[in-house]
């Protein structure tokens, strides 16, 4: 306990430096029986200060600023003040890399962070993370609050933009950061701040580039929503309760259905019936999302292999696949093994890509996985087409089928003239390069009709229908279908 005081001391290497000037002093005030006594106790010293690790735990960076955050808070406790964490995350760490190679990215990178260390106070200390983010400890300071906090982050993201000169030209390096003050928090230790900060740097991250965010509580709570969504995933799939829901597609010349997609649902025993922007992002990344596409793929087959048995044939299924499911190289064959076990031709299935995954040059995995799947059979729809970037070279490389026109150009096309341009921009292009065409989130019968007057092959939306059920979509069909014979009747009655 009396040895506290000295471990910092006793534990930095430097102390080595002092040893021969400290043996001097004892042999002249104490003998030879003095440099003996010193010889036994100093391992022993050593051993007492320096704290035992906990088994199986090794001091990771995150420890070291969690044990220097809770350093300060002690003092705090007995001085005054606050302190605070920040976290500070390289918005475009990836796409550095693919434009710099790693060496000069990890060049530029470090760069930036002995300008951050540069731009902090003495006392404040900055440490790199395992996951490759930044953490500062600020030390304890009387006059620190939320507003100060901005300002630090501020004129840290500052230091960060000035242009690091390479050989190659000028970089700019742009990074979020997230913050904790001592004072947001109930019970303020070492861990929470580090947390919290890391919290409000993942919401920072997500937003604008160079975004700034403090910690509140309602990121807490979305952070644990989004945990316990993705710890309950996996046994919501084997409960049953993660489910395929289908939206009809029609044929603009003849009303025919033509195919449907497949939209994901969680049945949520407690939250009710989840749409995937409220627990998408929860699974994003995660091995997780290979479970869903594998589920909706499984369920959107079976229903077309039990629809055919039933007499209610339906064309095709679309099933949306992320970026992750596209760059397995197993997909094309799964894919077949799949359609195969259902007794499905793989003209039966829609591979949805995103243009933002075809933007761009695209990946050569995922435009080689793309390419196998059409080779085999299954047609691909380039989905929200107009919000990305797609080149037209991309879109010949990627073996598309069709074009599907996102909602932001159909949304009330029938009243504006700047849509109507768009909309017959987009067919065209489409035209031009050989492929169909399917307006999507058509939602009036005035829409409805010009996307047909305009030349869009196929539409769906909620003027059709909204996506149901598979017990829904069968009762739905039959009603439709005999709509449509009754319409066609009275048609050739009419003649
Ligand atoms: P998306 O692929 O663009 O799907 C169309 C979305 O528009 C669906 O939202 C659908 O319910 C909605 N919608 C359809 N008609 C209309 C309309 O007339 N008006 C309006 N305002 N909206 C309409 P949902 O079901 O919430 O899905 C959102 C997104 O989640 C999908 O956008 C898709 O990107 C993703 N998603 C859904 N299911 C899956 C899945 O199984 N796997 C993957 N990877 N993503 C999925
Ligand atoms: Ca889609
Ligand atoms: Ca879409």
């Amino acid at each position: 306990m009396y040895l506290a005081p000295l471990r910092p001391a006793i534990q930095t290497w430097q102390v080595l430096a002092l040893s021969p000037l400290l043996a001097l002093a004892v042999f002249w005030l104490g003998g030879e029986a003095g440099l003996a006594t010193m010889a036994a106790l100093c391992p022993l010293a050593m051993l007492a200060v320096r704290r035992p690790m906990p088994p199986g735990s090794s001091a990771s960076v995150s420890d070291q600023v969690i044990a220097r955050l809770d350093a300060t808070l002690a003092e705090i406790a007995v001085r005054g003040g606050a302190t605070g964490c920040l976290v500070i995350q390289f918005d475009d760490a990836a796409h550095l890399r693919d434009r710099l190679g790693r060496s000069r990215q990890s060049e530029v990178l470090a760069t930036s962070v002995a300008r951050l260390r540069g731009a902090l106070r003495p006392g404040d200390l900055l440490y790199t993370l395992e996951d490759g983010s930044l953490a500062v400890a600020l030390s304890a300071s009387p006059r620190l609050d939320v507003e100060i906090m901005v300002r630090i982050a501020a004129r840290m993201q500052l230091v960060v933009q000035q242009p690091v000169m390479l050989t190659s030209g000028p970089v700019q390096v742009i990074c979020s950061i997230g913050f904790c003050h001592s004072a947001q928090l109930t019970q303020p230790s070492g861990r929470a701040l580090l947390d919290a900060a890391q919290v409000a740097g993942d919401e920072a991250a997500m937003c604008t580039p160079g975004a700034i965010r403090g910690f509140t509580a309602e990121m807490a709570r979305a952070r644990s929503d989004r945990d316990a969504l993705r710890a309950g995933f996996s046994a919501a799939v084997d409960r049953g309760e993660v489910r395929a829901w289908f939206q009809p597609q029609i044929s603009t010349d003849s009303g025919d259905v033509t195919g449907v997609e497949a939209l994901v649902r969680w049945e949520h025993p407690d939250r009710g019936c989840l749409a995937p922007a409220a627990f998408l992002p929860a699974i994003e990344g995660s091995d997780l999302m290979e479970l869903l596409g594998q589920t909706m793929l499984t369920q959107s087959l079976a229903m077309l292999a039990d629809f055919d048995r039933r007499g209610l044939r339906i064309p095709a299924v679309a099933v949306n696949f992320s970026q992750q499911e596209l760059r397995d190289p197993q997909l094309p064959d799964r894919l077949a093994w799949m359609l195969d076990s259902f007794g499905l031709s793989p003209s039966r299935l829609t591979v949805e890509v995103l243009e933002s995954v075809v933007s761009g040059d695209g990946e050569d995995v995922v435009a080689a996985n793309i390419g196998r799947i059409a080779a085999m059979g299954c047609a691909v729809d380039l989905d929200d087409f107009g919000t990305g970037h797609a080149s037209i070279t991309a879109i010949r490389r990627f073996a598309l089928n069709r074009l599907k026109i996102d909602r932001s150009f159909v949304k009330e096309v029938d009243q504006n003239r700047d849509q109507q341009n768009l909309v017959t921009a987009i067919l065209s292009l489409a035209e031009r390069l050989g492929l169909e065409t399917l307006a999507e989130g058509v939602e009036t019968p005035a829409e409805h009709a010009l996307l047909a007057q305009l030349g869009c092959g196929h539409v769906q939306g909620f003027v059709i229908a909204r996506p149901m059920p598979a017990e829904d979509l069968a009762t739905w069909l039959v009603s439709y279908r005999e709509r449509q014979a009754h319409t066609l009747r009275i048609g050739v009655g009419a003649r």
